[in-house]
């Protein structure tokens, strides 16, 4: 059982070092809901990892601060409702607290200190095209050879790729098990020749997703982790790294304040949206809706605190976090109306040159990105799954 820190006092801290310390230029970008590039990121890692909170909830010894779940979450909340970019959790949730617990010392060694400094950056192969929800059925396949394994096959909806150094992989080492029981996990340097990643634009005008290719790519042996053909369990227990932050009570409440924004600046009828019935009416349902999440997330945050187990219900978070992310981005559409249609792609990249836009031209493709919300990480049909049979017992 921890012992919580003085949580006012903390958030107070993080907010003189946000005011003090996130660029103008990212936060205007973060603000408007562009796509912050890959030099905003690495700013932002940088003077993150100055103040020793770039990976803060990793253990004292691999240069975290041993924060608690609670802090973690003030961090997101404080983070995100103060336009800071959102960190890559593949990096620094997923595959650095999966090193620390199944990784050699020479990975750790090798990757734990350039994570924990920002500079290097992972993404996450599992998904392929025959392989979503049903994962176990991947065919990307590894064969060993003297001191590598040569791998074949592609992935597909690989997050930020493009700007990764490495992946973390689940590849098939044996097809003649059962599925679960033939996958290894291994670690692959994304400049290994054979490799070619194509970027996939988004309906949302990111360039977020990517598929990636590997022709008889050599991955050194020591590149493995854990035992082969145990990658299954790895796989799953890396989930648990990040499930108390399913409910996104942070990225909800950006949202949150940008439907506030709109609703007082947007004039129907002569008054605020924000005093017209309809508006009103579906702010308030919505806030409502955040408050029971929040209400509800704290409950699963006191079972972590007291050392209990999380449960199967914690994918009701999963669940309503997502939705109510479209919710409010369907809100703001809604509530910005034509001017919220056209978009350019230039306009939302991070770092060009546009002057910063106001929250419409952007409005349609946060809606389009935050669809993504209850497909990525298991979709709502998955979790609906997981509450009829673990919970309910249907
Ligand atoms: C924003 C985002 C980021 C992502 N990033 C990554 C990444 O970095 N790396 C990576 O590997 N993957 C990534 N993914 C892929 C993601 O993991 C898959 O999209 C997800 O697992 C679903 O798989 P699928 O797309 O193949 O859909 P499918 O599994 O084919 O599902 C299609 C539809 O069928 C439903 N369905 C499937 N099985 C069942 C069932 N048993 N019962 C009821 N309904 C079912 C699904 O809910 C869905 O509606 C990302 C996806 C998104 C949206």
């Amino acid at each position: 059982m921890s012992h919580e820190p003085d949580l006012a006092a903390f958030r107070t801290e993080l907010r003189r070092f946000i005011r003090e310390q996130l660029p103008p230029d990212i936060k205007a970008t973060v603000r408007a809901g562009r796509q912050v590039s890959l030099a905003q990121f690495l700013r932002w890692h940088a003077l993150l990892a100055a103040q020793g909170w770039l990976v803060p909830h990793w253990p004292r010894e691999h240069g975290g601060q041993g924060w608690s779940v609670a802090q973690r979450l003030v961090f997101d909340e404080e983070t995100c409702t103060a336009d800071c970019p959102e960190l890559n959790s593949i990096t620094f949730d997923m595959i650095g607290p999966t090193l620390i617990r199944y990784g050699s010392r020479a990975q750790q060694a090798r990757h734990l200190p350039p994570i924990a400094a920002g500079t290097q950056w992972w993404c996450q192969g599992y998904s392929e095209p025959d392989a979503g929800s049903d994962l176990a059925s991947l065919r990307a396949r590894a064969r060993r050879q003297g001191g590598h394994y040569v791998v074949t096959g592609s992935k597909i909806w690989t997050s930020y790729a493009q700007y990764a150094d490495w992946m973390f992989c689940l590849v098939r080492t044996d097809g003649e098990v059962k599925p679960q029981e033939g996958i290894s996990f291994l670690l692959i340097d994304m400049r290994s020749p054979g490799i070619a990643v194509r970027p996939i634009v988004g309906i949302h005008g990111w360039s977020v997703f990517n598929e990636v290719f590997f022709d008889a790519v050599q991955v050194p042996v020591e590149n493995l982790v854990g035992a082969e053909n145990q990658g299954w369990s790895i796989a799953k227990s890396l989930l648990e790294f990040e499930r108390l932050k399913l409910a996104r009570i942070g990225e909800n409440k950006r949202r949150a304040a940008r439907a506030r924004e709109i609703g007082w600046r947007e004039i129907e009828n002569g008054e605020p949206l924000m005093r017209r019935p309809w508006f009103r009416r579906r702010y308030a349902d919505l806030q409502m809706r955040l408050i029971a999440l929040e209400a509800n997330s704290a409950r699963f945050i006191e079972r972590s605190r007291t050392g209990q187990p999380i449960g199967a219900e914690v994918s009701m978070l999963k669940l309503r976090g997502s939705q109510l992310i479209q919710a409010w981005e369907d809100l703001a559409v809604d509530a910005l109306g034509p001017a919220s249609l056209p978009y350019s792609g230039a306009a939302l990249v991070g770092d060009s040159d546009l002057p910063t836009p106001d929250l419409a031209p952007t409005a349609s493709s946060r809606r389009f990105l935050s669809r993504g919300f209850t497909i990525a990480g298991g979709s709502s049909e998955i979790q609906h799954n997981i509450l009829a049979k673990q919970v309910l017992g249907l």
